[in-house]
């Protein structure tokens, strides 16, 4: 499948905007799963996440944003914005609007998650959520890690968004590449991959300091920097120092983390 995740925080635009920029997201990942697709984006008062999900390609998605958003409230620009999307190759359930990305934590969407790939102990943590009271409603993989997550997050509310996702993988095995989305950490998307492809890519309009924004790792332990040339557009990749570091190590499964 393709998964594709937009942040804005820098110049203001509309959900409407945004869904155009998640649509043509998928748009160019269609060739990697078209079964079905979704995406999820904030509510009006921000307070949720509204999501839109359908069988088929990402223009029967599109027609159905188009009905759904259109004018009002989704035409007025936001400073802070984070949308999530997927385009689906079915591995675990078939193609249906219940087992289309994102998939949820629960009924209130307090976490939604999009993956590819496969987290191959699901049904172990399924039956371990289960026992906990989670009732699931698709047959999909991924909605263990949505539930997951929010079952992290009732534990320990303490928990950065980063901390509960970094602990959530921890307990999944598999390859899979994810962006997670939730309401209670607005404006913020975490993304993470193990053994799949996922690109990270940044735009700013001005130098920032890189406490201002989050530092990424990429691929061969390469720090994606905030701090590029205003025109070329294209994010530089910087060899990782002693003195950046401040990102938790990568062991055991390998899993890389993008904030
Ligand atoms: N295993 C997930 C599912 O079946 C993701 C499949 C994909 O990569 O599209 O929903």
């Amino acid at each position: 499948c393709g998964i594709f995740a937009y942040l804005n925080y820098l110049t203001p635009k509309s959900r409407q905007e945004v869904l155009d920029l998640l649509v043509t997201g998928l748009k160019r990942l269609e060739y990697r799963g078209y079964d079905s697709t979704g995406v999820a984006i904030d509510s009006p008062d921000n307070k949720d996440i509204v999501m839109v999900k359908r069988t088929g390609k990402v223009k029967v998605l599109e027609d159905a944003i188009q009905e759904h958003f259109s004018g009002g409230e989704y035409s007025e620009p936001v400073n802070t914005h984070v949308g999530i999307a997927h385009t689906r190759w079915a591995t675990h359930g078939v193609p249906c609007e219940r087992n289309s990305h994102p998939q949820r934590s629960d009924e209130g969407n307090s976490f939604v998650v999009v993956h590819n790939g496969i987290i191959t102990n699901y049904n172990d943590v399924k039956t371990f959520l289960s026992k906990k009271g989670y009732e699931f409603e698709s047959d999909t993989d991924t909605e263990v890690f949505a539930k997951l997550v929010h079952h992290l997050w009732k534990k320990h509310p303490n928990y950065s968004f980063r901390e509960l996702v970094e602990q959530a993988i921890q307990q999944v095995e598999g390859a899979f590449a994810i962006a997670v989305k939730s309401k209670y950490f607005p404006g913020e998307c975490v993304a993470s991959r193990r053994s799949s492809p996922l690109l990270v890519a940044i735009k700013t309009k001005t130098r920032l300091a890189t406490d201002h924004i989050p530092i990424l790792y990429g691929k061969d332990d390469k720090q994606l920097s905030a701090d590029q040339d205003t025109d070329s557009g294209k994010p530089q990749v910087l060899p990782r120092s002693e003195s950046t570091s401040e990102f938790m190590p990568l062991e055991e499964k390998e899993v890389e983390y993008f904030f």
